[in-house]
Formats: C-alpha cells, structure tokens, sequence
C-alpha cells in the first residue's frame, strides 16, 4: 500500500520565539527547523504500515521554501522513499496549503494520506480534514492506532474517559497522534542512504491568502511578587493588596 505523509517544517519546540521588528512574525535570526513533532507520529505510522504489509512506498510532502529540503531529508532518514518539496516563498492559510497540498495528491494511487493532528506552532488543526474535503474522500481525526481489512481501515481515538473505534473506506486522510507511534530515530545508515533518496521540488499552485496574521504579540511578563511581615497587621495589608492591586477580591 503506498502511503503519502503531509508533513511541516517548525521552528525547534526549544527556540527561544521572539516576535520581529514589525510585529507581523516571528524573528527568524538564528531559528532552527525541525519537523513538526506531530507529523512525526505520522511517519512512524507509516513507515510501520509498509513494514507491516511488507510492500509499498512513504512519500512525504511539504510546502515550505526551498530550506525546506533540509527537513525533508530528516523524514527520508528516518526511513521513508521519497519526498516532494511543494515551493512558496510567500505566507498561505490553512486553506491554501490545503489547496496546493489537494492539487498534487489527487491523481497519486496513495490509499492512505497521513497528517499530523495539528502542526506545532500554529496549532490550527485545519489542514488534514481540509485536504479530505477537497479529495471528496473520508477523514477520521486524532487517531491513536489504526490497522487495516479489506478496502477499509479501523481507527482508533482516544476521546474523553474511553476509546472509540471508527471503520472508514479507502483512500481515506488521517490525522494522527502520538498514541504508539512513538517516532524512531533516524540510523546513521539512514542518514546516508537519505543523501542518495528522490526529492522532487517544484513550485506550489498558490492560492490568494484569505487569512492574514495581523500581529504576534508575546506574552505580558509577570511582576514580581512581595513577601508580607509575619504579623497581625499582614491579614489586613493582603486583603487590601488583594482588593485595590489585585483586583482579586
Ligand atoms: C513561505 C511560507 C511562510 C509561512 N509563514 C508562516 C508564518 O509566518 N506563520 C505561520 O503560522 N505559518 C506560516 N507558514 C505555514 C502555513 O501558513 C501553515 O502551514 C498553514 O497556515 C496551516 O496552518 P497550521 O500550520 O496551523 O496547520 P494545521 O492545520 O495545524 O496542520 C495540520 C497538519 O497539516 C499538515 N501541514 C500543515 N502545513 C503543511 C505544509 N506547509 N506542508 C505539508 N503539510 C502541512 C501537517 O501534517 C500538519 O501536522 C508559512 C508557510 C510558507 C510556505
């Protein structure tokens, strides 16, 4: 069965973000890429999908600029054949990604389509479901475990105090968790064989942005606390700070 997996490029989960000059992004000075640690559950899924079939091909996909190759690679050690880099140099919604990605997978005999459940960083948890509309095909999120039977594949989620198990017809999009797809690492044979594996880059079918960041902003800092005197005088001076500083009471 081949299987292709939709995989994005962020910023390291250890960068220290710091919000750009203008306040429209992030600075990206000194930032290192990383596949985004959800999509890596979804290469462990399926490259354990080709193993356990013993045939087929992963392929991997993106759209990212042309650094982006560099996070490709690392999908490639970690074991999958071949990758597509979809080039933009420009900033796209979910929507768009979701378009372009839709574009190239619609004539692609891949039976399964694997996401992440949503990508680091932004969090937005759109694109899978939305690439699954644009296919015309079924979508089962937040998967933790799935295996297949004839033409059809069974989901497992995790959901609020149980399991529940969804039966859903190939081609299908999943999007994943990390559930027991704890990501291997990649060998150093791996890492070689990486440098010799198809990447193929082209320019992605940009769509207008509908959606545009209007500003990032970071977080307020938390003034320092103060220690009251151990006396009886303390109970009145905390409900006064509580009150008039506080707002608390
Ligand atoms: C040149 C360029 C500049 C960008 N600048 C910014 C920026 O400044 N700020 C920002 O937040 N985002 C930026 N992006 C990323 C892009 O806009 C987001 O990927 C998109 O908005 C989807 O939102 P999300 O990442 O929250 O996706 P989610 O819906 O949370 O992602 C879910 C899953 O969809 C798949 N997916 C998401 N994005 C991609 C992708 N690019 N290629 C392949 N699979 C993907 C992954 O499997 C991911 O786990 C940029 C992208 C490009 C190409």
């Amino acid at each position: 069965m081949n299987v292709i997996i939709c995989i994005k490029r962020v910023p390291d989960t250890e960068t220290h973000i710091r919000v750009n000059q203008t306040g429209t992004d992030i600075d990206t000075e000194g930032v290192k890429y990383v596949i985004s640690p959800y999509d890596e559950f979804a290469i462990e899924a399926g490259l354990r999908v080709k193993e356990n079939m013993e045939d087929g091909e992963v392929g991997l996909l993106m759209i990212g600029n042309s650094e982006a190759q560099e996070t490709l690679r690392s999908g490639l050690a970690m074991g999958a054949d071949k990758a597509t880099l979809l080039r933009a140099d420009s900033y796209m919604d979910g929507l768009g990604i979701a378009k372009a990605l839709a574009v190239e997978l619609k004539d692609s005999d891949a039976q399964l389509i694997l996401f992440g459940v949503k990508a680091a960083g932004s969090d937005q948890q759109q694109v899978g479901p939305m690439v699954a509309t644009l296919l015309g095909i079924s979508c089962v999120t937040e998967v933790s475990s799935f295996e297949f039977g004839e033409g059809v594949v069974t989901c497992q989620r995790e959901v609020e105090g149980g399991i529940e198990v969804i039966e859903a017809d190939l081609p299908v999009v999943l999007t994943i968790t990390k559930g027991e797809y704890e990501p291997r690492y990649a060998s150093l044979k791996g890492i070689m064989a990486a440098k010799r594996k198809p990447l193929e880059e082209r320019e992605a079918d940009f769509s207008h942005p509908g959606i545009h960041i209007e500003r990032f902003s970071e977080p307020t800092t938390r003034g320092s606390g103060c220690i009251l005197e151990d006396s009886p005088d303390a109970v009145a001076e905390l409900v006064r700070l509580l009150r008039e500083e506080a707002n608390a009471l």
